[in-house]
């Protein structure tokens, strides 16, 4: 069956940034599984998916709006190290969950200078054309529940329960 909406779709995936670094990959003999048509993936993907079949293989160039956004330095802050006392050893690269007016958001310490520490609030991928290598694996429909949560069960999906 071609993927549509409410389809369940197991991908195999390799996934690598402009400089052909690879960034992830899917895990040997266990595809992604995902329903298709409800925003479990980043829309310029789940585009070039639709309407595709098992068996088919794509290579999939996604501009960062399509793909998690583009890059806000509004999201960039800096904050005096003393702001962020019960965590210890603040490393670059280091995600931390800060408190906002708008409640929890992660972000990355990109930066330490002085007694100043730099905290991104963008997707470590935001900015970023992201491209895939893609196989598909199996298209099946969804069953009544996986449509009620709006995700996957069984092997693949996101959790069993
Ligand atoms: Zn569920």
């Amino acid at each position: 069956m071609a993927i549509g909406t409410d389809s369940v779709v197991s991908i195999h995936y390799t996934l690598k940034d402009d400089t052909g670094t690879v960034i992830d990959r899917s895990e040997a003999g266990e595809p992604l599984a995902y329903l298709h048509g409800h925003g479990n993936l980043i829309p310029g993907l789940e585009q070039e998916l639709t309407g595709k079949n098992s068996g088919d293989e794509l290579s999939v160039t996604v501009p960062p709006a399509q793909g998690y956004g583009e890059y806000d330095q509004g999201l960039v802050q800096n904050v005096p190290r003393r702001a962020l006392r019960g965590i210890k050893d603040v490393k670059i690269g280091m995600r931390l969950h800060a408190q906002s007016p708008e409640g929890t958001q992660a972000v990355t310490v990109t930066k330490i200078l002085g007694d100043m520490v730099t905290l991104d609030g963008n997707h470590p991928l935001a900015g970023k054309s992201l491209h895939f290598e893609v196989r598909i694996e199996d298209v099946r429909a969804a069953t009544e529940e996986e449509l009620s949560h709006g995700h996957v069960h069984g092997p693949h999906g996101h959790h069993d329960h």
